[in-house]
């Protein structure tokens, strides 16, 4: 048995990075980049038209009218040459002529055959977006660590970047364990209730963006739940194992686990709920089982396992955040072991809510905060600082 403390320690011991790949930009949304991206180009390649309007040569002496020479749109290849006092039509995103020395809005021009009047203050590279002027070539444009959310994307690709080295994502089974368990959409016998965890486990990996993620059954029999985690075990990264960990006579996986050769880290943690909690690897393998309580089994998975998974995928900042905020209720704590309390919080202060038990997710329903009040027996009295997790 270990302490909170050292469990969160021994699960970022153990839990490695995953390999690097080469993805396309659309697969590496949310994903982390492996290595810094230096640009390849100039961005903007030339110097480019941010308005439609006009571009000019002004000097001293060329200050009002200008002799109107050309027209550029977008996407044109003209390397234009300005005299002072010539102009050109040109429209946004087009390139300026190569001297141009400012762009001016239609709006503040007049125009009588090919002359153009301007009725605007004239300054250096007005409306012009100069070469290079969001990211010069061989500049550093993300660097190693940076998540790759869409506008991340959408500046690779103005660079010209169609791949990048991210972190690979993990592949998670999930094997849910009980004789007692029954696929929601069916009827209930007596002694059955519904089987919950799989689809709780699954969607909670699916907000962290894990989508690879492979369920299996199992009965409360020891060769079924060795042959189940050995499959599992086998193919993935990640195995989260349901039920069956505890001390029970038909709790077979912990013997299991073993006989598989898993490199138990530890088993059991001085904590409420999720005592039980398993946690080891085997090859490459990351394991975690965790009790089949429902509240108990999503409170391991916020506080442990998706620290894991968030290490493994690269994420720099994997570790859980926690702010303290001020009880607005007294709180007494009965039991020895440290707690994780499920909770609501309104951003300011939090409230710890009724009904804590661990076979119960109906308060966790409600909850978007955890909150972790440390061993020992103690009240809490009300506008006391708690360490609170914020789950959602
Ligand atoms: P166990 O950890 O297997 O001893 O299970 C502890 C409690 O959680 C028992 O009351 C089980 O019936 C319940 N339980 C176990 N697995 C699930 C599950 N997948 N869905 C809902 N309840 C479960
Ligand atoms: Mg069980």
């Amino acid at each position: 048995m270990v302490s909170i403390q050292k469990a969160i320690q021994l699960v970022d011991t153990y839990t490695t990075t995953s390999k690097k790949m080469t993805s396309s930009l659309l697969n590496a949304l949310d994903s982390f980049l492996a290595e810094n991206v230096y640009s390849p180009i100039n961005m903007p390649p030339f110097h480019q038209s941010a308005m439609d309007g006009y571009a000019v040569l002004y000097d001293d002496k060329h200050l009002n009218n200008f002799i109107l020479v050309d027209e550029i749109k977008a996407g044109d290849n003209n390397q234009k040459i300005l005299k002072p006092g010539e102009a050109v039509r040109i429209f946004t995103g087009a390139p300026t002529p190569i001297n141009a020395n400012a762009v001016i809005m239609q709006e503040k021009t007049s125009v009588k055959e090919n002359i153009l009047e301007i009725n605007d203050v004239l300054s250096p590279f007005k409306n012009i977006r100069l070469t290079g002027e969001q990211i010069q070539e061989k500049e550093l444009a993300l660097a190693k660590g940076s998540q790759l959310n869409p506008a991340a994307i959408g500046f690779l690709a103005t660079l010209g970047i169609t791949e990048v080295l991210v972190y690979k994502k993990p592949t998670i089974a999930i094997v849910v364990t009980g004789n007692e368990l029954v696929v929601p959409g069916n009827l209930l016998e007596f002694g059955q209730i519904y089987e919950s965890n799989a689809i709780m486990l699954q969607t909670a990996l699916l907000k962290n963006r894990f989508a690879d993620i492979t369920i299996s059954k199992v009965k409360d029999n020891y060769i079924d739940t060795k042959n189940s985690l050995e499959q599992a075990i086998d193919k993935n990264d990640f195995v989260l194992i349901s039920g069956g960990i505890s001390v029970g006579d038909y709790d077979f996986v912990g013997k299991a686990l073993l006989e598989l050769n898993t490199h138990q880290v530890f088993y059991k943690i001085k904590q409420k709920p999720g005592k039980p909690l398993f946690f080891g690897t085997n090859n490459n393998t990351t394991i975690f089982a965790l009790p089949g309580n429902p509240a108990s089994a999503l409170t391991c998975f916020y506080i442990y396992i998706e620290t894991a998974l968030q290490k493994f995928i690269g994420n720099p900042k994997y570790q859980k955040q926690t702010i303290q905020l001020k009880l607005e209720e007294e709180y007494i704590k009965k039991g020895i072991r440290g707690e994780f309390l499920k909770a609501k919080t309104n951003g300011d202060s939090v409230k710890i809510l009724s009904n804590q038990s661990s076979a119960m997710l109906n308060t966790f329903a409600e909850a978007n905060a955890l909150v972790y009040l440390e061993e020992g027996l103690e009240t809490f009295s009300k506008n006391k600082p708690v360490t609170t997790y914020i789950i959602d």
